[in-house]
């Protein structure tokens, strides 16, 4: 009730919600309550929190901030969503995101923008902008997010919460809406590491219902908190610190100085290839967009245009009407670079590059256990200051993107203000040590 209140109260300001399933919300809340007096359940048992409206919810619609979906109640529940409603927590509702996740500002979301809870002319930050100013501002205390290019770390950062992307394959894409399906992961958004931890604790494991999903045993990430960082060895990529604004420099220096009273030891590092992974990106991402979104053709779910004259008609105006601007952009860079005679040239070059980055990362590993850097190159940014500009916007995940190309777990945490407004920190993990990265942040905060 305090939540549905909360949410009622600043909703119209921050626009941070596509659905709220308050009557449900209650209704679990009450068997959550018995359970718990019943002396049953566990430390997620009861727990509200809102779920991107990117993971399938059963009856519930299911848009992908999408006018495709806007119509569309998934018939079945994500892996995600079954698996953190086994763990006892209630749904609060469906989170605001952009478009299919294309986007570092939700603003390409077809329910509109989501504004920054500490300046609300501000972007939130994309795509999981909903998750984000939900946790900052109270709405609900956790939040699951999915980032194929820096949607959980990027609007993390920007408001001031935690945020972990998993390694590729820890936690099941069954039932997440497939934007590039060799880059996308879901993951937690909290308040803390410590909350993160508990989520990640029921999101994570192998699910054969996701071919990539990997079946590793999961580790207890709330008893790996207390991690003892004497003797660790993090690493300080000497390209993210290149041209890094002197600001976020000096918010790094600080958190690097307190880490260092904690025992952990610095080194530089170099990732040489780690300037190519925008352009890679934005060569693989759509490609594997323009391909998945091809199912939206108004034939089997969601949005139909009226009074089709025949087929084609059917898939052009379902398609012309159902998909906004930069969707629609990124179909058609795909289809390009997918395209026979560009394909050798744009997306296998974009594929190598791909090994070389995750090489560069593999070789780091060899010298150190963590990587850290700065999870954006600003504090969040102007509403419609980059709408205009596709370039200057993708360049806001520049730090971020190399991770999903590697495969790797990365996380966000709070590391300080500029100007007034919370930046993030990013901490980097070597494939599968979630554990380790969870530890570091928590005892830093
Ligand atoms: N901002 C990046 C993009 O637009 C990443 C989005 C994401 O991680 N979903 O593709």
């Amino acid at each position: 009730a305090h939540f549905l209140a909360r949410i009622e109260r600043h909703q119209p300001q921050l626009n941070a919600f596509i659905t709220v399933t308050a009557e449900r919300a209650l209704a679990d809340a009450e068997a959550a309550d018995e359970k718990l007096a019943r002396g049953e359940g566990g430390p997620l048992t009861g727990v509200p929190l809102a779920q991107k409206d990117i993971f399938c919810t059963d009856g519930i619609r299911t848009s992908c901030g999408s006018r495709m979906l806007d119509n569309f109640p998934a018939p079945y529940d994500a892996t995600v969503v079954r698996c953190l409603a086994d763990a006892g927590t209630v749904l609060l509702g469906k989170l605001n995101m952009d478009e299919f996740a294309m986007g570092s500002s939700n603003e390409t979301s077809y329910y509109g923008p989501v504004c920054n809870p500490w300046d609300l002319e501000r972007v939130p930050g994309g795509s999981s902008g909903g998750s984000a100013a939900a946790v900052a501002a109270g709405l609900a205390p956790a939040a699951t997010g999915t980032d194929t290019g820096g949607s959980i770390r990027q609007p993390a950062a920007f408001c001031g919460i935690t945020g972990l992307k998993p390694t590729y394959g820890r936690v099941s894409r069954w039932g997440m809406i497939a934007f590039a399906s060799s880059l996308d992961q879901g993951g937690p958004m909290a308040r803390s590491a410590e909350d993160c931890a508990l989520l990640l604790q029921a999101m994570a494991g192998f699910d054969e219902r996701d071919s990539t999903s990997v079946d590793a045993p999961v580790p207890d990430y709330a008893a790996a908190l207390d991690l003892d960082l004497k003797g660790l060895k993090i690493g300080l990529p000497t390209q993210f610190f290149r041209d890094l604004d002197a600001e976020m420099a000096r918010v790094l220096e600080a958190a690097v100085a307190e880490y260092r009273k904690l025992g952990v030891e610095f080194r530089d590092i170099e990732l040489p290839n780690i300037g190519l992974s925008v352009p890679a990106y934005y060569v693989i991402a759509p490609s594997e967009c323009s391909s998945n979104l091809a199912r939206y053709d108004g034939v089997r779910y969601g949005y139909r245009c009226d009074d089709p004259k025949d087929l084609e008609d059917l898939y052009l105006r379902t398609r012309a009407e159902g998909f906004g601007a930069e969707v629609k952009r990124r179909i058609l860079i795909g289809t390009y670079a997918l395209s026979a005679g560009y394909y050798d040239a744009y997306y296998l070059k974009a594929q190598k590059i791909r090994r070389l980055i995750a090489d560069d990362f593999k070789r780091a590993f060899e010298e150190v256990d963590l990587i850290l850097g700065p999870t954006t190159p600003t504090p969040a940014f102007r509403l419609g200051e980059k709408t205009g500009d596709p370039l200057s916007m993708y360049l806001s995940d520049i730090y971020t993107i190399a991770v999903n190309l590697a495969g790797l777990p990365g996380m966000s945490l709070p590391a300080g203000f500029i100007d007034g407004l919370p930046v993030g920190m990013q901490l980097i993990g070597d494939y599968f040590d979630e554990a380790r990265l969870l530890g570091a942040a928590h005892r830093y905060q």
